[in-house]
């Protein structure tokens, strides 16, 4: 089959918040810019965000500033983030907000006509910038917008299978069409992973289906190094029923706008768990409260938590919460207005992610970028609410950027035609091979076995059982084949690449769970229930080395001399409290 091909000077993988910025980014510093995704544009996950975004306008607080808004970032990661990314999207959040409204984005307003901003758990003042519970959506519109009126040509519907590497440097991808199955292979002298987060290896999770870890494993077998992979988040408040929606979002401005949550016997219970911050304690402690009850017998009839708004006044509920209104109303037959809604933990965001330079979004690969959530290190153990659609525009505009810089100082790149034989023998192996394993059916072992034994509370016997679960899926990862062999529209042709990606990442965060003995974040260890020491400086580094191993590193947490006060400050004034 003849192969498409194209070549740019930056080439971005991702239409979500994240790549459309860096898109835009690259363009607007001259660089022939290409985007590629695999859905629809305009259909990326982060449409879905909902409560907010994170920025320091001080325009419902005016006390607020972005020294506070790190402080709150580093508390809720558990010290363990990257303090000058910490640092960056505190200080530039606000700009990228306002920038954002210049370019169109249509956000609540308060009575002296500014954005408004909500209260979310972790954050000390009302930070969200928001649209009602649309966020996402006003932010994708108003970018995607901005995107193809800035020279940046777009392939939706297009699968990248593979980095393309010559020596060490990546010098394009490889794919093909979802529509016709058409292969296409992509030269470009700098490319920016931009491909999201990985929740589709748990069963019950808010993600999209996109959500399969590409950039994760596409960064990992190109050779960079990938930071925190340990560190899930599962948000506290997914439906619980019916089954056919468990784990679609209940966003935390819900709990923002004055939610309470109970338990069966009608005790607020989250005092009992952070009696200081009740509703808006940080995700990880809601979501271990929750799933506390319930295992201790307190839980709703379909095995959650009640969530309230009911006291609160219906229109303004109606105003403030009109998606969350309707998914309960259309999909359960639920008032909210006038009844408890039942919500229980969903695997929701992954802390870690390709180990990039804060400054301009470079990993250790020559000619390879990352931003997004497919990056790590900005939020340590645990990430606050609002503070993705922050950081997808903070570090997404920082990645184009350097990507571009990278680009401009090259004069071209040639793909090694080994490299691109190899990508295609790999998918055509997927349609046309004797394989025997049926993609769906070991996308569902995955789900159980990090289910059962990597899920929101973690031992050493769960977690080795589960690597060595997720080993043997390794040893039969090569017999994938997908059901039928036609190339159009095919998902488990697409299926069977997500899977082996799917699986890489899964083998980080179990190797990544028991290696750290201790609990903090968003990882529980009920054998280690207590803060370490060491742990509380140390980051784990995930590599691959050689062609096969997996080799993962404690490394030193980066620090910043002139942000110690404001640490040191916060940690004297959390044990103060
Ligand atoms: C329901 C929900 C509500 C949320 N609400 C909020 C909120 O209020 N505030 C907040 O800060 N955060 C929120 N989040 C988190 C936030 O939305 C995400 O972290 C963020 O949108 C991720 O953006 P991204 O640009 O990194 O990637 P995504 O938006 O996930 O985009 C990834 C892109 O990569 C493409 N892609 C993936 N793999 C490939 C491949 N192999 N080849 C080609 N393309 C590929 C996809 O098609 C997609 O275009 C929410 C998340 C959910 C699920």
């Amino acid at each position: 089959m003849a192969l498409e091909h194209h070549d740019y000077d930056v080439l971005v993988l991702g239409s979500g918040g994240s790549g459309l910025r860096a898109a835009i980014a690259a363009a607007e510093a001259g660089a022939r810019t290409g985007l590629v995704c695999k859905s629809l544009l305009g259909k990326a996950h982060t449409v879905m965000a909902e409560g907010g975004l994170a920025a320091s306008l001080g325009n419902v607080a005016p006390e607020d500033s972005w020294s506070t808004h790190f402080q709150d970032t580093m508390f809720g990661g558990k010290y363990l983030n990257n303090w000058r990314m910490a640092e960056l999207h505190a200080k530039e959040a606000p700009d990228r907000a306002r920038e954002l409204e210049h370019w169109g984005a249509v956000f609540d307003r308060t009575p002296e006509r500014v954005m408004s901003q909500r209260a979310f758990g972790g954050h000390t003042y009302k930070r969200l910038v928001h649209i009602g519970d649309r966020t996402g959506l006003e932010m994708i519109r108003t970018l995607q917008d901005k995107t193809v009126h800035s020279n940046v040509e777009v392939f939706m519907e297009t699968t990248i299978t593979r980095l393309l590497k010559d020596g060490d440097r990546v010098v394009g991808a490889f794919g093909y069409r979802r529509a016709t199955g058409e292969l296409i292979s992509f030269s470009a002298k700098a490319l920016v992973i931009a491909t999201g987060g990985s929740g589709r290896i748990y069963r019950i999770t808010s993600n999209s289906q996109d959500c399969t870890g590409d950039g994760y494993a596409l960064g990992y077998e190109a050779g960079a190094e990938l930071v925190d992979m340990e560190f899930v988040q599962f948000h506290p408040t997914g439906m619980v029923y019916p089954p056919g929606v468990a784990g679609l979002l209940v966003t935390e401005a819900v709990r923002g706008e004055g939610g309470i949550l109970r338990n069966n016997l009608g005790e607020r219970f989250m005092e009992k768990y952070d009696p200081k911050r009740m509703e808006l304690s940080t995700r990880d402690v809601v979501a271990r409260s929750i799933y506390t009850e319930v295992k201790e017998g307190r839980g709703t009839p379909h095995g959650g938590a009640f969530l309230d708004v009911s006291h609160l006044d219906s229109d303004y509920v109606r105003r403030k919460l009109p998606s969350m209104y309707d998914q309960f109303m259309e999909l359960a037959g639920v008032d909210i207005t006038k009844e408890p809604m039942q919500v229980g933990p969903t695997c929701h965001y992954f802390m870690g992610g390709v180990k990039v330079d804060p400054d301009n979004g470079q990993s250790r690969v020559p000619g390879l970028f990352a931003t997004g959530e497919a990056s790590g290190g900005m939020n340590g153990a645990n990430r606050l609410g609002g503070n993705s659609l922050g950081d997808l525009l903070v570090f997404g505009r920082r990645a184009g950027e350097g990507a571009a810089q990278v680009a401009n100082a090259i004069d071209s790149v040639s793909l090694p035609d080994e490299e691109v034989a190899a990508a295609q023998a790999e998918i055509d192996g997927f349609l046309n091979g004797s394989g025997t394993e049926d993609p769906f059916k070991m996308h569902r072992e995955l789900q159980t076995i990090m289910g059962d034994g990597v899920g929101i509370f973690r031992d050493r016997a769960g977690i080795s059982e589960a690597i060595s679960k997720l080993e043997s899926l390794e040893a039969r990862v090569g017999n994938l084949k997908a059901p039928s062999n036609r190339p159009d529209y095919n998902p488990g042709w697409q299926l069977c690449r997500e899977v082996k990606n799917m699986l890489t990442v899964s083998l980080m965060i179990a190797r990544g769970a028991l290696m750290r003995e201790e609990s903090r974040g968003a990882h529980s260890r009920l054998d280690h229930t207590g803060y370490s020491d060491y742990w509380g400086e140390h980051n784990i580094v995930v590599h691959r080395d050689g062609d096969h191993d997996m080799t993962l590193t404690p490394t030193p947490v980066v620090k910043r001399d002139e942000l110690e006060d404001l640490v040191e400050a916060r940690k004297e004034a959390e044990k103060a409290s």
